[in-house]
């Protein structure tokens, strides 16, 4: 492990992170995606947008956020030590806001007239909706019909923020279809527009923008550690969707060799079923979506498979690009948790911890749980707790009976 890359530079100049990334889009689109990555460079060394940035961080989402020790949680596991990091703290309640606040404000910077993203769950859109309104700046996004009629607390949020919600009413009405109409008008004027990706993921520059946004959770969570126990962590666990609260965390911690990174996919309802879980690095293999390199979950005939998580926010068949390379590498370890095994893990956190985590969250919470009583109690366990469960709460009590 001592002789890794150095990681800092990562992705190269076409975007590649070892073998994944770049940018698989037309030319058209390629030179729109050259523009954001020179205005990206540019404006994120300005000092006033460092100083905007860095005071909304404080005054508005509430960071840096805590770290808080699971000591019941620990001690009724009877092993490592449990931490975390509470990114469901911030306002509006995940690690999301931290790059929907950082791409609106860029493109108010740029001098976009319009933000435009698509969202599955809402969860995107309202983090999106959110940092628009705060910034002033137009936003318009692009949900399919069936999911508008299925997220209703969201959608509802998304029309008091202000934001232009347009259903998407084209084939099976869902993320797929939205993700093409939010597109296709990106694509009619790309030169006024800025499309908000929500993830890690998507061509060059939107992986090692989303990522350089997020990585402010990792460089409080280090510091942190340091400041309150005098060395770092053994382990540092995030679950994995496209992976942008994984790589928020992990990179500040790259470099250290000695801290095991765990990235955790779910496994739904087993790897073995098809269809049924979306664990992209645990049983894909390198492919191509949206507009990049990157492990996929693909049927037989190399279309995207259909994926299953309990957590909406993690059926993705695919990953983000630099996840792709750390696997291949060695350097972050990719595990996965079933459905189950994450309601488990939702109803023990809040009850014995008082805190009622996102489901997608959750699959972490529960990798930590599996593994911590087999370690010493001297060993700590670092959680991204990326978001709160406000939204899952209805859904898992309906599940469960409650
Ligand atoms: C969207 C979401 C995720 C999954 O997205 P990543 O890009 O993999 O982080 C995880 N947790 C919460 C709370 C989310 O809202």
């Amino acid at each position: 492990m001592s002789s890794l890359p150095d990681f800092a530079p990562m992705p190269d100049a076409d975007g590649y992170f070892g073998p994944y990334g770049g940018q698989l889009v037309p030319p058209h689109l390629k030179q729109a995606m050259d523009d954001i990555t020179a205005a990206y460079g540019r404006i994120t060394q300005r000092q006033d947008f460092q100083d905007e940035l860095a005071q909304l961080h404080a005054d508005y989402v509430g960071r840096p956020s805590p770290i808080f020790h699971a000591r019941r949680l620990s001690d009724q596991l009877g092993g490592a030590q449990i931490h975390l990091k509470r990114e469901d703290l911030n306002h509006t309640g995940a690690h999301k806001i931290n790059h929907c606040l950082g791409e609106a404000l860029l493109a108010r910077f740029m001098g976009k007239k319009k933000v435009i993203a698509e969202t599955g769950a809402g969860q995107h859109g309202v983090a999106l909706a959110t940092a628009c309104a705060l910034v002033g700046i137009p936003c318009e996004i692009h949900m399919g019909q069936v999911d508008i009629e299925k997220e209703h607390p969201n959608v509802t949020k998304m029309r008091i923020l202000g934001c232009t919600l347009v259903p998407v009413t084209r084939g099976a009405a869902t993320l797929k279809e939205a993700v093409d109409s939010a597109f296709e008008e990106y694509l009619t004027n790309p030169g006024d527009y800025f499309y908000a990706i929500g993830s890690v993921v998507g061509p060059h520059p939107f992986p090692m923008m989303v990522r350089d946004f997020q990585s402010i959770v990792g460089r409080e969570a280090r510091q942190q550690f340091l400041d309150r126990h005098g060395r770092l962590p053994e382990m540092v666990v995030a679950c994995v969707g496209g992976g942008s609260n994984a790589m928020g965390i992990f990179t500040a911690f790259l470099p250290d060799a000695d801290v095991r990174l765990v990235g955790v996919e779910p496994s739904g309802e087993g790897v073995d079923k098809p269809g049924r879980h979306a664990a992209t690095l645990s049983v894909g293999k390198p492919g191509e979506i949206h507009g990049m390199k990157c492990y996929v979950l693909e049927n037989p005939d190399g279309t995207p498979a259909a994926v299953h998580s309990i957590a909406s926010g993690l059926d993705y068949p695919g990953v983000g690009p630099q996840h792709s390379y750390l696997k291949d590498l060695g350097r972050v370890d990719y595990q996965s948790v079933t459905d189950r095994e994450c309601l488990d893990a939702f109803m023990t956190l809040s009850r014995v911890e008082g805190i009622i985590p996102a489901l997608e969250s959750a699959h972490a919470v529960a990798w930590a749980m599996r593994e911590a009583p087999g370690l010493p109690a001297d060993r700590h366990i670092l959680v991204n707790l990326s978001g709160r469960g406000d939204k899952d709460a209805d859904y898992v009590a309906q599940v469960l009976g409650l």
